[in-house]
């Protein structure tokens, strides 16, 4: 896996915890027949998949899942999701090769692909 498909996954695990540890928001997603993972497993996982992540892109992600409650955030035709800040043309990846990159405009850590 990636080190960007890996940080996916973290964040999509921050997300579910988030559901997870909310009972209305658990019940809903339970009557639209889904089933969340209990937290505790959802957390055994994190760390897990933690101790394989590079240190300073986690401590990226964790600042900003801290500050905003998402570290993550998407780039689409150059302009973070989470900001709405065009990035220049110089910061995108080679075509095909999805990577980590900062936004400079809300410090998440972006993934771009
Ligand atoms: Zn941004």
């Amino acid at each position: 896996m990636s080190m960007a498909r890996a940080f996916l996954e973290l964040h999509e695990l921050d997300q579910l915890l988030v559901q997870a540890s909310d009972p209305t928001r658990a019940a809903r997603w339970r009557q639209v027949g889904y089933t969340i993972a209990a937290a505790p497993t959802l957390v055994r996982d994190r760390e897990r998949l933690a101790v394989t992540l590079d240190r300073r892109w986690l401590g990226v992600y964790e600042r900003c899942l801290g500050r905003y409650g998402k570290g993550l955030s998407t780039v689409r035709k150059r302009v973070c999701l989470g900001c709405r800040l065009t990035l220049p043309t110089s910061a995108a990846p080679p075509p095909g090769d999805a990577h980590l990159h900062v936004c400079e405009g809300c410090g998440r850590l972006l993934l771009w692909d």
